[in-house]
């Protein structure tokens, strides 16, 4: 067997490439294990709040999005399904810009800070298990590799978080998600102008992310039973038929075979994502939220950075949990909660909700969204 690697990053994702950087702009020299065979264009866009930003700035990955690769978002607007404004959400200057840019575009930006041998593509990780001197981790084309500390950034389903947490797999919400991205931006569309309409169990938003391309995404709530069958355009547009323009249009211009469909999940965040300082978890595979507050990109970074300003302790991974945990628990909650009321389906109380959104002062709802866009780089995770 190989002599022991000091540090293995398991999943070349947001968290794990982000984990990279971090480490490496502190002298170590993690190596990074792909399943993918290629990092290929997949996913479709992400909004990134302004605490995802300060985190990329860190890392010297933001100068690229800002370079015709994004867009900066100055607000967002809640519509109802019929196109008529209820609430602004103007994002609070908190040090940095929101930006919406493709998830293909962010990975560019991250893996172009690291040297192109940091990465080991076709490594998938089937199972880890801790020994004396560290980790031991089972590949899936049967090599097995040794890190003295392993940490675990292979998203939601990961496998090497249920090979030592069994049973901890992501929970179905109810409802789920379809993106895409279209090669063009609507007419009359403003640039950095990002919108979400709500209806009767159903939502649909719309980002221009930059290089003229419009990303979207949509929701439905589905009983789990049917929440994996394969749905398509033509169905889409027959469920969104009759809501305001310009989303016709966009489902429309969405080729099928670019159609991503998601059961939307999540898992409460467990009380521990360590174990004996060797193996650490961070991003989706240890608390995998639901995109209602488009945070989960956001704390896959924050994760890495935190967890980074640690390294050097001897309780690093216990102090990283630790200081993470009430951050994230408190925006699962948040996500989840408004994720229900989204996905409300009955007319009266959608009508409600919707009158109460209406009424709620703009001012309100940025406030109350100030504590968890903002985010501090230069002491978080510092003792
Ligand atoms: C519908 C939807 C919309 C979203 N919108 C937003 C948004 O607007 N803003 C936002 O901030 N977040 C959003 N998110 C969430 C965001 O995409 C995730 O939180 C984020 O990608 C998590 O990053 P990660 O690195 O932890 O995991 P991932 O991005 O999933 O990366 C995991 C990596 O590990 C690799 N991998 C998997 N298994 C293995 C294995 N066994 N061995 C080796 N490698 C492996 C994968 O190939 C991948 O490269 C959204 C999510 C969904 C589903």
């Amino acid at each position: 067997m190989s002599e022991a690697a000091e540090v293995i990053i398991v999943g070349a994702g947001i968290a794990g490439l982000a984990m990279a950087i971090a480490l490496r702009q502190r002298g170590l020299n993690p190596v990074v294990l792909e399943q993918a065979p290629e990092l290929r264009e997949i996913g479709a866009g992400l909004l990134l709040a302004p605490n995802a930003c300060a985190v990329l700035e860190r890392l010297g990955a933001l100068d690229f999005l800002k370079q015709g690769h994004s867009v900066e978002v100055p607000r967002w607007e809640l519509r109802n399904w019929r196109g008529k404004l209820l609430s602004t959400l103007s994002i609070p200057r908190a040090g940095q810009d929101a930006l919406s840019t493709r998830r293909s575009d962010l990975q560019k930006a991250l893996l172009g800070c690291l040297p192109a041998d940091c990465v080991q593509l076709a490594s998938q990780v089937s199972s880890a298990r801790l020994s004396a001197g560290g980790v031991s981790l089972s590949l899936a084309d049967g090599r097995e590799l040794r890190g003295k500390r392993v940490i675990v950034a292979d998203g939601s389903h990961s496998q090497a978080r249920a090979s030592l947490w069994p049973e901890s797999e992501p929970l179905y919400c109810g409802y789920v998600g379809w993106r895409g991205i279209v090669d063009h931006v609507p007419a009359g569309w403003e640039r950095g102008r990002v919108s979400e309409s709500w209806g009767q169990g159903r939502r649909f938003g719309i980002a221009p992310v930059g290089g003229g391309k419009t990303y979207w995404y949509a929701t439905a709530t589905v009983p789990e039973a049917r929440s994996r069958e394969r749905v398509g355009i033509a169905e889409l547009r027959r469920d969104f038929a009759g809501w305001h323009a310009p989303i016709d249009e966009v489902l429309e211009t969405t080729p099928n075979d670019k159609l991503l469909q998601h059961p939307i999940s999540d898992r409460r965040p467990e009380r521990d994502w360590q174990r004996d300082e060797k193996l650490v978890l961070i991003g989706d595979a240890a608390h995998p939220l639901t995109p209602n507050l488009g945070q989960g990109a956001s704390m896959a970074l924050e994760d890495a950075w935190e967890l980074a300003n640690l390294w050097g302790r001897t309780d690093a991974m216990l102090s990283y949990v630790k200081r993470r945990r009430w951050r994230v628990m408190r925006l699962w909650a948040m996500s989840r909660s408004l994720g229900k009321l989204i996905q409300w389906h009955n007319p009266l109380a959608c009508g409600i909700r919707d009158l109460q959104m209406q009424m709620t002062p703009d001012g309100l709802s940025t406030a109350m969204m100030r504590s968890v866009l903002r985010y501090d780089p230069a002491t978080a995770g510092l003792p």
